[in-house]
């Protein structure tokens, strides 16, 4: 395993790798490896002949107060991981590598940035559109994978392929969960005992809500709102910034199930600073 931490000499590498005849995969991640990344990688090791995962903590995706300085980064345990998972390339570039002094240019996929974690997040997804733009001219690899437990994120990326022609396929991966439910995040580790113990209400919820819906119930807005009772029953769990029913392909909110097309089901919490987001996507059946 090879780690680069200078962009063109990553270029020059996929562009020999390509001229080579290899299908080159990439998974770009935020470091701190779990079985949710590890997912990833490992299908990426199936689809591809050679695999790239970058690490790199993106500071434009993270607002002003949030967790950029305390985010977790456990690098040499990272690249023993992805070493162990078979991963041919790593690319670890510092801050100042991928951001000069005067950078100005972002992406922002109109619209969609703005809605569920937009709304509490509004710089977020510029920041997350640009890095993965800038990765994708780093590492043009023929296929990049991401994960549905970032569901938001995953549909602003593909947006972002689609509308500027970018020729890397999306893979996604469904989200990989804990023995009691909740979704692998990097940040769980921030949670206390307690909070980490509610937490699994909010899988719980989502599950709920799918039981209610495949079982008949029309009124999303009752829904909504039982189910944010439901999760703020828990004390350790202060605020539900958003429980939403949305269309599966373009997050455009839905009031009622809709027949034969994919709904998401997607829910943001706090338990004390942390933010948590989880969701899961239906099929509703005449
Ligand atoms: P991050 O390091 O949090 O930026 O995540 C890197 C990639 O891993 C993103 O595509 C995430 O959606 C994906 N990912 C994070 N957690 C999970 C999970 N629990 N299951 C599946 N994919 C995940």
């Amino acid at each position: 395993m090879k780690v680069i931490k200078n962009k063109s000499e990553c270029r020059k590498i996929v562009e020999t790798l390509k001229s080579g005849g290899n299908t080159v995969g990439l998974v770009p991640t935020m470091g701190s490896l779990h079985e949710g990344h590890i997912a990833l990688i490992r299908m990426a090791r199936k689809e591809c002949s050679r695999i790239f995962i970058s690490i790199f903590v993106n500071p434009s995706q993270f607002g002003p107060g949030e967790d950029y300085v305390k985010y977790p980064r456990e690098t040499k345990k990272d690249l023993g991981l992805a070493e162990s998972e078979g991963v041919d390339f790593v690319f670890l570039p510092p801050v100042s590598g991928m951001y000069g002094n005067n950078h100005r240019t972002f992406v922002e996929v109109e619209g969609l940035g703005k809605i569920m974690c937009g709304v509490s997040r509004p710089t977020h997804f510029r920041g997350v559109a640009t890095v993965v733009l800038k990765l994708f001219n780093i590492i043009p690899a023929h296929r990049a994978y991401f994960g549905e437990k970032d569901y938001q994120q995953l549909v602003i990326i593909k947006k972002m392929v689609k509308d500027l022609d970018i020729d890397i396929k999306i893979t996604s991966s469904p989200t990989i969960r804990e023995s009691d439910g909740l979704a692998m995040s990097s940040r769980n580790r921030y949670l206390t005992q307690e909070q980490r113990k509610e937490a699994v209400i909010i899988y719980k919820t989502l599950k709920w809500a799918r039981r209610e819906i495949k079982s008949g119930e029309k009124d999303l807005k009752k829904l909504r709102a039982v189910a944010e009772l439901k999760i703020l029953e828990n004390r350790n769990i202060g605020t539900v910034e958003y429980f939403d029913f949305r269309d599966a392909y373009t997050l455009e909110e839905v009031s009622f199930p809709p027949v034969h097309r994919k709904m998401l089901i997607a829910a943001a919490v706090r338990a004390g600073t942390t933010r948590l987001i989880d969701n899961i996507v239906i099929n509703v059946k005449k």
